[in-house]
């Protein structure tokens, strides 16, 4: 799998000279030997390595919140004890020791709901957002172009001129001196406007020259009627129809980059929505050659190819315990800010218009009745209170069909709630699957939206919890942050970083520190049918920890977006080391 523990501990030593990382590899002592006869049975002495991290601030994040300063794992990747510092330090005095010098402890963070290969495909390509200067811009291409090879086009996106000291559209010209031969296309900001060199214009299927222009679309020209470089809405096409499929090496370094940024932020896990075959067997070979450093629940993308093929063969739980699919993803509705949510109501902002479902309430009912025919879970995206209702039925009328079905059925978002429908998730044993961040990202338009009556109702997180109802959290990368530490940060505060609005956006509905992180930990786990494996640091679990350079329960709220992963170990192997 990972480099062994000799690297591992070398590399660990390093890490421990710098600052006040926790310190590493204590030779185990000699001159504490244990008081009494046995403290417990010395677990698998005999031919497991074992690793005891003391002097820890362990929240176990067990059922019952408990806390321990210790943790003893062996090379198998398995938990054997948790407990107090010194009755282990006596206990096993063989083990290699690791002096945490106090630092928090929790398990691996597990994202419930968010899009790996959607983090690899946005990471393939340059992020442009807030560049300062066309020279940042780049600037960053030259960063990108390194992970390329020959034939490979250049793409990014995020670029507004806005932001930059010459508030004019750019050309071509200002990108062809640095990248000459290979194509160069980036999508502005909004997804209205792309930019490319000369080399890509080239690339068009017509002549861009003259003074035509495409249905819908805009070419912008130079003096000499040459397309200048920046094509707006339907012209875009012209050069994105160019665009070749993206190779298999790029996509490799790019979901190698996804996995790294994923264990450096502390996940150790992600429900991942929404796959096909192809991407499962990419998972796969990447398992295959011991570079998948994080546990992946996979959805299929909807009820067709990948759920016929997934019923066929039976589910997936490869041997690595990094890879399962034994789940649906349907969709109900669309999102709140293009207005696509299905509401009961019209939009508040926008009369006349109360949304569009998906497809029929009978069409999803079959879908999600030919997913449970196969023993599958079903997790339905709804984000208005009408696309949620529609969900909730049909997940009660399915339920009843299949009584045999292992459940746990979810609702994706669980956005915008009535009333009547919030106890509903309990009753039938539900679990919402909500994005704390969405939240905050959206809480700056989304009252206008839905007016101040269904407000009150919208990501009710509190309410849902209150009602005895299940909340598994996660981000929805990449529409989202990576980082857990925002969405455990949002789900507490109801603010964005800056501390906006002053007692955070509708208050009552926040949850606290211990609700949130179990949503990215336990109940994370049990979302995905894991809970047995990992989730909590116990006992026969799974060696799943990250280590923090604060304690998220302890310091200030505000601070809690700031908290940084030291080390994140998986199955009982070091797999990140801050920095
Ligand atoms: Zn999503």
């Amino acid at each position: 799998m990972f480099k062994k523990s000799l690297v591992l501990f070398s590399l660990l030593l390093t890490v421990a000279c710098d600052m006040e990382a926790p310190q590493q590899a204590e030779s185990p002592s000699k001159a504490a030997k244990p008081q009494q006869e046995s403290t417990g049975p010395a677990h698998g002495q005999d031919t497991l390595e074992t690793t005891l991290i003391h002097n820890a601030m362990i929240y176990t994040m067990d059922r019952g919140f408990s806390t321990a300063d210790a943790i003893l794992f062996d090379s198998s990747g398995r938990i054997h004890n948790v407990g107090g510092e010194q009755a282990m330090l006596e206990a096993f005095p063989d083990a290699l020791r690791i002096d945490l010098r106090g630092r928090t402890m929790i398990p691996g963070l597990i994202d419930s709901h968010a899009h790996l290969y959607g983090l690899a495909l946005s990471l393939s390509q340059a992020q442009l957002r807030d560049t300062s200067s066309k020279d940042e811009v780049i600037q960053r291409l030259r960063e990108q172009e390194k992970h390329l090879s020959e034939g490979d086009w250049l793409l990014g996106r995020g670029w507004d001129q806005n932001d930059w000291p010459v508030k004019e559209f750019p050309s071509r010209a200002d990108l062809d001196s640095a990248f000459p031969g290979r194509p160069v296309w980036l999508r502005r900001i909004d997804g209205h406007a792309g930019w490319a060199n000369s080399a890509a214009l080239a690339m068009a299927d017509q002549d861009l020259s003259g003074d035509w222009q495409p249905q819908g679309g805009y070419i912008y020209r130079d003096e000499e009627g040459q397309a200048s470089g920046v094509l707006g809405d339907g012209a875009m096409e012209l050069v994105e129809n160019a665009v070749p499929e993206i190779s298999g090496e790029l996509l490799q370094a790019s979901l190698g980059l996804a996995l790294q940024q994923m264990i450096s932020l502390g996940l150790t896990g992600v429900h991942d929505m929404g796959i096909n075959r192809k991407v499962l067997e990419l998972y796969q070979q990447r398992i295959a050659a011991g570079q998948f450093p994080t546990r992946v629940y996979a959805f299929t993308d909807g009820a067709g190819e990948t759920l016929d093929w997934l019923c066929e063969n039976g589910a997936i739980e490869d041997a690595s315990g990094r890879l399962s699919m034994r789940a649906v993803k349907l969709y109900i509705d669309g999102a709140m800010g293009s207005r696509g949510a299905a509401l009961l109501a019209d939009y508040s902002d926008d009369a006349g218009n109360d949304g569009l479902l998906f497809m029929p309430p009978e069409d999803l009912g079959a879908k999600i009745d030919k997913a449970m025919a196969c023993g599958l879970q079903v997790g339905v995206h709804a984000i208005g209170d009408r696309g949620n209702r529609v969900a909730l039925d049909a997940l009660e009328t399915s339920m009843q069909g299949y009584p045999d079905n292992p459940g746990r059925h979810r609702v994706e978002h669980a956005q915008t709630l009535t009333v009547d429908d919030i106890p509903r998730f309990a009753e039938l044993g539900v679990i919402a699957a909500m994005q704390p961040t969405h939240a905050t990202s959206d809480m700056y338009w989304v009252e206008g939206r839905l007016g101040p009556e269904r407000v009150v109702y919208a990501y009710a997180w509190r309410s849902l919890l209150d009602s005895g109802a299940r909340l598994a959290l996660g981000s929805d990368f990449p529409v989202e942050q990576v980082n857990p530490m925002l969405g455990i940060h949002a789900a507490v505060t109801r603010q964005d970083t800056r501390g906006w609005p002053p007692g955070g956006w509708y208050p009552n509905e926040k949850i606290s520190r211990e609700e949130a992180v179990r949503g990215f930990t336990l109940d994370a786990a049990w979302a995905g049918f894991m809970e047995a494996s990992v989730g909590s640091l116990e006992s026969g679990k799974r060696a799943d920890f990250i280590v923090l350079d604060q304690d998220v329960f302890e310091i200030e709220a505000a601070g809690i977006a700031t908290v940084r992963v030291l080390q994140t170990w998986l199955d009982g192997e070091l797999v990140y080391s801050y920095p």
